[in-house]
């Protein structure tokens, strides 16, 4: 192996050598390296540190007081097993440095005895306790390699690694490939870019991260790496976007006439934001660069509305509308509430889902062909190649990432450049909406219609369900009605169907012998639950017992009461679209949390439930206590996986990437600059297999 670079030789195929070219690593340790991902020597360098050991905090074992944490470094002295009075194997490992000696103490692990031999060099990390001598109970350790110990004083990396490797060992060949490499690694970023943030150098970075000098230079090299990865993503968010405006759109034309007759079929007065949010479509659809806004707005935040104007704004250009909703029950749904509101105009309107009859639809496939259909309401079943629009002007979507991004475009190309309009209701927290949705325009609809009183959230352990059910009786005898939901047997359906009818039976003779109770589960077909519903509505139920997940469908003004029994079941983002059920009338309506919630987590979500009404504070520590992944399915979005940022932690350097993301493609739109080659590059990597979501030329 040698450093210097051969003749012909590029940095970039000597980085793209395979790992077998790094001293250490023959045919067979390659293949663990396959398995950690590692292919190159690239990959390599890029395989980050999880944590770091910090010695050079090392104390002297002199300086140990008893009961707190202390790391220290020595000699193994002697090991000796015993057995204890109440018949506990232990473990002791005597370890001396010059001042001092301490016994490692672990028990009940007499395998453990094994790792240690006299004379081993070993750093330990541990409590302080005492026996008959100074103990550090089942402590950190490392046996250290002979050439490790001068480095005292140094901060030691910890990888992510599987068995077959010890961290010793990767060290060795990491230092060897940092050594010999990092100069090979050639700089991404333009010079004004470095200057402006004062970042470190790339190649000093990646020596930095594996091998830091101080924490100081560790924190500058991670706030490099995280920058350059946030500045990728972001790159291609902007390349999207300035992709959508370079195209041309429809210039729709909305004017005083048309907004009058929009607004006769709206049957109240528009709060302010719905007003703001209606403008700012308005002038979207106006101008001839195509529409790509994100609406979002809590649960009952009167979204609809806003959807129908832009929608009547389409049709009365002359073009066709299309809303796509997740699920049959939802399409149903906004069917249904949409159909309302448009009784009194010409409109056409079609419903199209999965389960649309086959013969019927054809008939419908060929209306909305001829454009005999000004309206299309449906799943999934719309993206269909099947699906053939005469003029679609506007593509509505609600509850986007259920989506993802291939299937907006999908929709969107059905049209020539239509409008589009993404609508949800599970609000986005920031540092999500800049990087999922960061290529969108986003709006949000912060204010509740009018006539509406907070809901009361309580969590009732199981010690005071009783008062509970006496309480939903008073409600009851008010003229209030309440829904039970119960979670969805998710393993199978015959469970879930039989759970249903087993808890509607036994709160039925058990505790509401005197109440009607109607029971709505996932087995039931959409004719069935409309029923249910219905009855639900005009008061024929008391109580309405579910297993589906009542997220749409059902706006009850009446209902005061959501009951949630093993609540500590469900997420954040659930347990607030199930509350959203309630309140939507003028009585003060209560969600009452049953559960005993096993981990702190589950806690956590009843705690949160009970706080706020608010759906951003909500989605905000949903976020944080789930972490992005599973937030939402960060893949379908075409987000590569992020290595070493934190969306949480490192929102600061996310704005910072953003801004410079923004301004670089502004000024080089298609990233053909010789200061952005490498750039370009770096995002064609990362965007691989997901390049036609990105217009780069
Ligand atoms: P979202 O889809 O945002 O959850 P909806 O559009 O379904 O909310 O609206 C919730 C309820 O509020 C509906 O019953 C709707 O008729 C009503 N609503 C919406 N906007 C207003 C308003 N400005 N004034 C009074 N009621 C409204
Ligand atoms: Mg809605």
């Amino acid at each position: 192996m040698t450093a210097t670079k051969p003749a012909n030789t590029t940095s970039q195929s000597i980085l793209n050598q395979s790992v077998q070219y790094l001293k250490g690593v023959g045919p067979k340790r390659s293949e663990i390296f396959e398995k950690l991902g590692i292919h190159t020597i690239r990959d390599m360098l890029y395989y980050f540190p999880r944590e770091y050991k910090d010695l050079t905090k090392i104390q002297k074992i002199s300086e140990a007081k008893i009961g707190t944490e202390i790391s220290v470094q020595g000699k193994v002295l002697g090991i000796n097993t015993r057995i204890s009075r109440n018949r506990k194997h232990i473990l002791e490992v005597f370890v001396g440095d010059e001042t001092g000696a301490v016994a490692a103490t672990w028990f009940n692990q007499p395998f453990l005895i094994s790792k240690f031999h006299v004379g081993d060099n070993i750093y330990l990390h541990g409590k302080v306790g005492v026996y008959k001598y100074l103990q550090l109970l089942s402590p950190e350790y490392e046996i250290v390699p002979d050439e490790e110990v001068k480095k005292e004083g140094s901060i030691v990396p910890i990888y992510p690694l599987t068995e077959h490797i010890s961290q010793t060992h990767f060290r060795k060949i990491m230092k060897e490939a940092v050594h010999h490499f990092t100069d090979h690694i050639e700089e991404l970023l333009p010079q004004e870019i470095l200057v402006k943030n004062q970042l470190l150098l790339l190649n000093r970075a990646i020596r930095e991260i594996h091998f830091p000098e101080t924490f100081d230079t560790l924190k500058r090299a991670k706030t490099r790496l995280v920058y350059d990865e946030l500045l990728i993503l972001e790159i291609a968010m902007a390349l999207r976007r300035s992709g959508i405006k370079e195209e041309m759109g429809i210039s729709f034309k909305v004017g005083p006439n048309v907004d009058a007759h929009i607004r006769n079929l709206i049957p109240f007065t528009l709060t302010n934001a719905q007003e703001r949010l209606i403008n700012e479509i308005k002038k979207d659809m106006q101008n001839n660069k195509p529409m790509n806004r994100l609406l979002q707005g809590d649960v009952g935040s009167g979204k609809t509305v806003v959807a129908i104007y832009a929608i009547l704004a389409a049709i009365a250009n002359g073009y066709q509308a299309t809303f796509m909703a997740p699920t049959e029950i939802l399409s149903e749904q906004h069917f249904q509430t949409i159909q309302k509101y448009l009784q009194h105009s010409h409109v056409r309107m079609q419903l199209l889902t999965g389960s649309t009859n086959s013969k019927y639809k054809k008939d419908a496939l060929e209306q909305i062909r001829n454009g005999q259909i000004d309206l299309v309401i449906g799943t999934h079943a719309l993206i269909e190649e099947t699906v053939q629009f005469k003029k679609l002007g506007l593509v509505v979507i609600d509850e986007q990432h259920k989506f993802g991004v291939i299937q907006r475009l999908k929709l969107k190309e059905k049209g020539y450049c239509p409008d589009v309009l993404i609508m949800t209701a599970t609000p986005i927290p920031r540092t999500l909406s800049l990087t999922l949705f960061g290529d969108l325009d986003i709006s949000i609809l912060d204010e509740m219609p009018p006539g509406r009183t907070p809901i009361k959230t309580f969590w009732i352990p199981k010690d005071k369900e009783k008062e509970a059910y006496n309480f939903i009786h008073g409600e009851i005898a008010k003229g209030g009605q309440v829904f039970i939901v119960y979670p969805l047997v998710e393993e199978s359906k015959a469970l879930d169907l039989k759970s249903a009818v087993t808890e509607a039976r036994k709160l039925q003779s058990d505790v509401f012998p005197t109440l009607k109770i109607g029971l709505l589960h996932g087995q039931m077909k959409s004719a069935e639950k409309d029923k249910i519903m219905t009855n639900f509505k005009e008061k024929r139920y008391d109580i309405l017992v579910s297993t589906v997940i009542l997220e749409v469908g059902i706006d009850v003004p009446n209902a005061t009461v959501m009951v949630i029994e093993h609540a500590e079941r469900f997420g954040l983002a659930q347990l607030h679209q199930l509350r959203g059920r309630i309140g939507r009338g003028s009585e003060q309506s209560y969600c009452l949390l049953f559960g005993n919630p096993k981990t702190n987590e589950a806690r956590e979500r009843l705690r949160i439930m009970t706080k706020t009404c608010d759906g951003f504070k909500i989605a905000e520590m949903d976020f944080k206590l789930r972490g992005p992944g599973e937030f939402f399915g960060t893949r379908q979005h075409g987000l590569p996986e992020l290595r070493i940022s934190d969306l949480i932690k490192d929102f600061p350097i996310l704005k910072q990437a953003r801004s410079d993301a923004f301004g670089i493609v502004s000024k080089d739109p298609r990233l053909t600059l010789e200061t952005h080659q490498k750039i370009r590059q770096k995002v064609m990597e990362t965007f691989k297999d997901k390049l036609e979501l990105i217009s780069i030329g």
